[in-house]
């Protein structure tokens, strides 16, 4: 059985874009969101080997702390030529600067080692993995992926992370050239095209009450 996320629940991040991406999905649903930062509660090492396990990682622990429903993610960019790297590793390749710029030559490099060059041979997916966990140990698990192709130079400024290189399937325009409204807002406003817009669907459909 789904269980419903209702009154309050811990945002186990201490980055304030993703709680402020979170605060204004779940306030049309009645839901107050707490961040684990206002809560003072530490950040546990995400030691799991799938986003899943690191989501469920992050949320058990906000959730046994604050001894309230916690809800966590993790997510990251998987390229297939290259064995699925980064993968879980996707923020770690910015190293500690987050020079994602170094991060996304890096790619580009190990793909022109690997001769792939054709768009086909180019594939790579995001992937968000959310995870409620309430303090009695009951999980709910939800994953998206949001699929494309990587494009070299890096293409607009907008976004974060790996956005410029990434261009999604069925669209002329990166990540990095689409507004944050496009890439991650819900229709009507948004096209729903990014992993955690997809992921967040899915959770809102098990968990929340629909207004
Ligand atoms: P985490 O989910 O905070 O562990 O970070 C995952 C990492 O994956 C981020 O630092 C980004 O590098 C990358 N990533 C995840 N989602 C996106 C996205 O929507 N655009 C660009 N990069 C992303």
């Amino acid at each position: 059985m789904h269980r419903r996320i209702t009154g309050k629940l811990v945002i186990a991040t201490h980055n304030p874009g993703k709680l402020a991406e979170m605060r204004e999905l779940l306030a049309p649903h009645g839901v107050e969101a707490v961040s684990a930062g206002e809560l003072g509660l530490g950040e546990p090492d995400e030691t799991g080997d799938t986003f899943r396990a690191n989501a469920a990682i992050k949320a058990i622990a906000a959730a046994k702390a604050a001894q309230l429903p916690a809800f966590a993610d993790d997510s990251g960019l998987v390229v297939e030529a290259l064995d699925g790297a980064p993968g879980i590793l996707s923020a770690r390749w910015a190293g500690p600067t987050r020079d994602f710029t170094a991060a996304m030559a890096r790619i580009e490099r190990l793909l022109q080692e690997r001769g792939a060059t054709t768009p086909a041979q180019r594939r790579a997916h995001f992937v968000s993995a959310l995870c409620v966990a309430w303090p009695d140990d009951h999980l709910e698990e939800v994953e998206a992926r949001a699929d494309g192709t990587l494009v070299w130079p890096p293409r607009g400024n907008a976004g974060f992370g790996y956005d410029p290189a990434f261009l999604p399937d069925g669209h002329t325009r990166t990540f990095g050239e689409m507004t944050s409204i496009e890439k991650h807002g819900l229709p009507p406003l948004g096209l729903g095209l990014s992993h955690r817009a997809r992921a967040f669907v899915k959770l809102a459909e098990i968990c929340l009450d629909q207004r």
